[in-house]
């Protein structure tokens, strides 16, 4: 709900997303559903969106490419033969149906299919398996903005988040993601308001004026690949949203008058598996802004973490900026099984990879890159793991993609 859409450009602002990804913003733009890039010193460029247009859109691009859509649906299991998978299990109101097929891609977010095929994977943070917090986010309308970004420009101090520079963020741009204040979150711990879940300001402006999304909620320690685990998620998420909007209204000025008006349609989760893969996303990788000969994907997002315990959230460095980096082919494709893809936030990389890799920007990549591979491989009838990458990567650049 109304996150702006990150990982289209590099610390540099080059842009390393391109081909379809940029269709679906060139088609948000013509419906008015999307800004600019605006230049962000601490994000990479990024753009806001409406996100009722993004609903619109992504559902008329499927249309127009002639996709089979089923909503309202889960992929429940997989049919096996040895190492291969020879249906999907789909379950809705119509019941249980096999949907049967030759390549499959996991785009699920928690790796569901991989796991349910056998793939090994990791679950959050090798050391102690616990995985970034997860955050319902929500809408207040009636803020005034300028009455903040006012005072911040006079008060930089009062920013108080070593990251960013607030003149050039605020100076320039009417649209802008806020992370900062922890001062003023402090202030309000002091006076004796506990369990503020998380030790900073966040933020997002909305393309409309005077409303923002915020990005506050904090709940850590539980499974989001269970129903127990999502549902206790869900409702503790809930349950943080007045105290938050509480310590908004009275700590931070231009909140005096804010209203609640809407929160997402379900809680946002960060982390869940990491599939292990033929290659692992490395945080050296990162870090070195390796971009490997088999990479398929550019990634340029900085390391981002919200960590899963409050402790460490205050202790520890969350964010680091970094060059663009590839994800090698290998990352896409699940141990054990061989005809399985995987792309988004599961695909096979560290918890500290992974913090770059999750954005948008550089999901809609992987999806584009896996979807050549499929096609290619049933194309040539091999498996995704026989085809050669050059072919692949050039199929990329023709739908115009960046590699
Ligand atoms: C609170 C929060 C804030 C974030 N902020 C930003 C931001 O500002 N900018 C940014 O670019 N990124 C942001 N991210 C990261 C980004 O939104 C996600 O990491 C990214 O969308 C993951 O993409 P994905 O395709 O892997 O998974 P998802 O986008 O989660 O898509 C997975 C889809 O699969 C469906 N699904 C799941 N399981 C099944 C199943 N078994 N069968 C059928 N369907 C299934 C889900 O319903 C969902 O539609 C944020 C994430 C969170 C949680």
């Amino acid at each position: 709900m109304g996150l702006p859409l990150q990982g289209f450009y590099d610390v540099d602002f080059n842009k390393i997303i391109k081909g379809l990804p940029e269709k679906f913003i060139d088609n948000l733009n013509q419906l008015g559903g999307v800004s600019e890039f605006i230049k962000c010193e601490m994000h990479n460029p990024f753009a806001i969106i409406n996100p009722e247009t993004v609903k619109l859109v992504c559902q008329e691009m499927l249309l127009e490419n002639n996709v089979d859509v089923l909503l309202h649906t889960i992929a429940a299991d997989v049919q096996k033969t040895d190492d291969r998978i020879t249906g999907v299990f789909i379950e809705n109101k119509s019941g249980r149906q096999l949907v049967e097929g030759k390549v499959f891609i996991d785009c699920s977010g928690d790796g569901d299919i991989a796991c349910r095929s056998g793939v090994p994977f990791v679950m959050g943070r090798e050391s102690d398996h616990n995985t970034q917090a997860s955050t319902l986010m929500f809408r207040l309308d009636n803020v005034n903005i300028q009455k903040l970004t006012e005072m911040v420009l006079e008060n930089p101090n009062e920013y108080d988040l070593p990251e960013i520079l607030p003149r050039i963020q605020f100076t320039y741009n009417k649209l802008h993601i806020l992370v900062g204040l922890k001062n003023r979150i402090r202030k309000a711990q002091e006076d004796g308001i506990n369990n503020i879940p998380w030790d900073r300001v966040c933020y997002i402006t909305c393309l409309d004026n005077n409303a923002v999304y915020i990005n506050m909620v904090h709940v850590d320690g539980k499974d989001a690949t269970t129903g127990d685990g999502l549902t206790e998620i869900e409702m503790k998420s809930r349950s943080q949203i007045s105290l938050i909007h509480k310590v908004l209204k009275t700590y931070i000025p231009g909140f005096e008058h804010s209203i609640f008006t809407q929160s997402a349609a379900w809680t946002g989760i960060r982390e869940t598996r990491h599939i292990l893969g033929d290659y692992i996303l490395s945080i050296e990788d990162i870090e070195e802004g390796k971009i490997q000969a088999t990479s398929i994907v550019v990634g340029g997002y900085p390391i981002d973490i919200h960590y899963a315990s409050q402790k460490e959230q205050y202790e520890k460095l969350d964010f680091k900026k970094i060059k663009a980096y590839g994800i090698p082919y290998g990352c896409f494709l699940p141990r054990n099984i061989k005809n399985l893809l995987v792309a988004g936030r599961c695909i096979s990389g560290t918890h500290q990879a992974m913090a770059s890799a999750r954005v948008m920007g550089t999901c809609m990549g992987m999806g584009q890159a896996v979807g050549v591979a499929a096609a290619l491989a049933i194309a040539k009838n091999c498996e995704p793991r026989e085809l050669e990458v050059e072919l692949i990567r050039q199929g990329i650049r023709e739908l115009g993609g960046y590699i």
